[in-house]
């Protein structure tokens, strides 16, 4: 596919997005400028975020520092108005580079990130919003604060550390209904007070939002397969 013809579909494609989560979320008697497209742009060659640029798109998503300070560090003085999410996990050595760089921060899981986290803004004098991660299903490989220990770490990172809780994020298992997850975190905002809910990928987005996503995260949707190198 020629890069001029790929550009097209990009915005074809968040043409197509956007329509989906206006007809979503009127199905669900949701107002649709409560959900926010989060472009996920990881493992993506420059020219497709260029085309999501171009095409007036501007809240994206990285999973990795290094990766999206090679994405992003010199279009972010381009774009002024750019929001970009870290949705992949941290390395408290990292806190320091994700701070400077990042406008949310979607993957805290640990008392000891919130620490550094909290230690980086105040010394860069920025409150970035931070999104919990949960680890719905329970899953050991994967990150995410387990659900009983929820309420506990929410009082420690807005007690203790002082942080920004803009809310909580999820990534469902592989082989399990996604909607299950989403209900599920849906009721840990609630018995949690917190407001926004980071739920739903390519696959899925469209369960997600009746169920109360305010951030949906898509990636292959908008800009096609990643790299399978990197
Ligand atoms: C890669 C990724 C996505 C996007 O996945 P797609 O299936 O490409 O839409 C969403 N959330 C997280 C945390 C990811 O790592």
């Amino acid at each position: 596919m020629t890069s001029i013809s790929k550009a097209m579909s990009i915005a074809d494609n968040l043409t197509q997005i956007y329509e989906q989560i206006e007809k979503t979320a009127r199905d669900s008697d949701r107002d649709a400028d409560t959900v926010h497209l989060v472009a996920v742009s990881k493992k993506q060659p420059t020219e497709r975020m260029q085309a999501a640029l171009d095409a007036g798109h501007r809240c994206f998503g990285e999973n990795r520092v290094q990766e999206a300070q090679e994405h992003w560090s010199d279009l972010k003085s381009a774009y002024p108005d750019l929001k970009l999410h870290l949705i992949g996990p941290l390395q408290t050595n990292k806190a320091k580079e994700a701070v400077a760089l990042f406008d949310v921060i979607e993957t805290l899981d640990r008392e000891k990130l919130a620490r550094a986290l909290a230690k980086e803004m105040q010394n860069q004098g920025k409150t970035l919003p931070c999104f919990v991660q949960v680890n719905t299903g329970e899953e050991p490989q994967k990150a995410g604060i387990i659900p009983a220990d929820l309420p506990d770490f929410l009082t420690f990172c807005r007690d203790e550390c002082e942080l920004d809780i803009a809310g909580l994020m999820c990534i469902p298992p592989i082989d399990e209904p996604p909607a299950l997850h989403f209900a599920f975190l849906a009721k840990l905002r609630q018995e949690n007070n917190v407001v926004d809910l980071s739920m739903g990928m390519s696959s899925d987005f469209e369960k997600a939002i009746p169920l109360g996503a305010t951030y949906i995260r898509v990636g292959t949707g908008i800009f096609g397969e990643r790299a399978s190198h990197i």
